[in-house]
């Protein structure tokens, strides 16, 4: 069993000076009942050390960036050799084409693209876009997706799917929460009620097309390509957020992955990108059919700058990771060590009577604590948030190092081994003993 002595000194120290102690609310321990976070100090690979010399395994994975393990030999010479020769221009430089043909040639609905430094950013960006392109103002997204920060996606379901939106935070005005219209996900009735209501004021529909934030959720059959037909005969522009699921399940996007046979009825018009991309240095990226994406300047009229946007160290440390990931069978060993790790959390879990819901898709899962499947919003309420944050903190005492959050997925990396997923089963199997 661990002790943190140094982790709690540090939350005290870092409550005196950083707000809540974190620089992400995700990162607190309040959802899982409170208590300091661990304050981690090195990483390799797979594991974790924090600052007390506790080893974890992770499959916190940095929210998803993280998908070739910490400090992977290839991304730490890219960085290396980028931090030697200047790690911020402000001028173009080759490696940005570089890098955006890279993601062309894996995701054909991107003619053009732009780097920016985030998904809040990048998402931010494609919703300006649309605006300037349609000439509206409206929103539509979904219950339980997250498109970053910024205002207009941080507003929740008014009381049924035909009235606007309410802020989901304090300093959101409510003028521009009117502008948004939530509906539940896997629900074309309810999207295109919406758009009954208001399709001709709606300048897109925005999508996580395989949900990352309530749990890892396939759309169903036929979903996507409802979506992009109504949008479209609203005449509505259709925004997949690929943040978490760019090269997450295969070496391209959601919209690529094999599992939908017709790719080309559920195109998006614009993509919004980040994390994986970035292989863990700060990034994000959006892009989409040519006559869209002229409307950013300096081409078009649709203002949108950064600083720091499309910096040689991210885009060097991006393309390693994606160089990495275009090595044979990477997505396929993630794919069967998280099976594995499925299987096994699940047979466990019915040995000792806890109720369990797993959603996998290829090498991220989520763990539902409660009795029925998950495939909306709505249905992931019911996961026991309190036995949730027991699971946790069990798992913590064992050196497995989750995210203290009851929908955040369990994202498998290239580095895990059989061993680690044995590890973890083994754990696992003590903590539903102890619920
Ligand atoms: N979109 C999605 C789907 C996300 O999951 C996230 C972050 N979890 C974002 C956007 C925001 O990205 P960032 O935190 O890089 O701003």
């Amino acid at each position: 069993s661990q002790t943190r002595t140094r982790s709690s000194e540090l939350y005290e120290e870092a409550l005196k000076h950083i707000v809540g102690g974190v620089n992400s609310p995700s990162r607190s321990f309040k959802a899982v009942g409170g208590g300091a976070p661990v304050f981690m100090k090195r990483a390799e690979g797979a594991y974790f050390w924090d600052v007390d010399d506790n080893r974890y395994i992770d499959y916190l994975c940095a929210y998803g960036p993280i998908i070739t393990g910490h400090a992977h030999p290839h991304i730490t010479e890219a960085i290396t050799r980028a931090a030697q020769t200047g790690v911020l221009y402000g001028t173009p430089t080759e490696l940005e084409i570089h890098m955006a043909k890279m993601l062309k040639d894996a995701v054909p609905s991107l003619d053009k693209v732009r780097f920016v430094n985030s998904g809040t950013e990048a998402v931010m960006s494609t919703i300006r876009v649309a605006r300037a392109y349609t000439g509206r103002n409206k929103i539509i997204k979904f219950a339980g997706c997250y498109h970053g920060h910024s205002d207009l996606v941080l507003v929740a379901a008014g009381s049924g799917p035909s009235t606007l939106g309410i802020p989901d935070s304090a300093g959101i005005p409510k003028s521009i929460a009117q502008e948004v219209i939530t509906v539940p996900f896997n629900d074309l009735n309810a999207l295109e009620e919406a758009l009954n209501a208001w399709g001709a004021e709606t300048a897109a529909v925005m999508v996580e097309p395989i949900v990352g934030n309530f749990g890892m959720v396939m759309p169903e059959p036929g979903f996507l390509e409802g979506l992009c037909r109504l949008a479209r005969a609203a005449g509505a522009l259709v925004i997949y957020d690929e943040v978490i699921t760019g090269f997450r399940f295969h070496y391209g996007l959601a919209q690529t992955y094999g599992v939908f046979p017709d790719f080309a009825a559920i195109e998006p018009d614009l993509t919004a990108m980040g994390k994986i991309i970035g292989g863990g240095l700060p990034i994000g990226a959006y892009g989409g059919r040519k006559s869209v994406m002229d409307q950013v300047a300096p081409l078009g009229p649709a203002y949108q700058a950064g600083t720091m946007a499309g910096n040689p160290a991210s885009i060097a440390s991006g393309i390693a990771c994606l160089e990495v990931l275009q090595e044979a069978g990477v997505y396929e060993r993630m794919d069967a060590l998280a099976a594995k790790l499925a299987d096994g959390l699940q047979a466990s879990a019915n040995r000792h009577g806890v109720p369990l819901t797993i959603n996998r898709i290829r090498g991220s899962l989520s763990t539902h604590f409660c009795d029925h499947p998950v495939t909306n919003y709505e249905q992931s309420q019911d996961t026991d948030g309190a036995m949730f944050g027991r699971f946790f903190k069990l798992m913590l005492e064992q050196g497995i190092c989750l995210a203290p959050s009851k929908y955040e997925a369990w994202f498998l990396t290239t580095a895990h081994t059989e061993a680690d997923i044995d590890a973890t089963l083994e754990a696992a199997e003590h903590a539903f003993a102890a619920l």
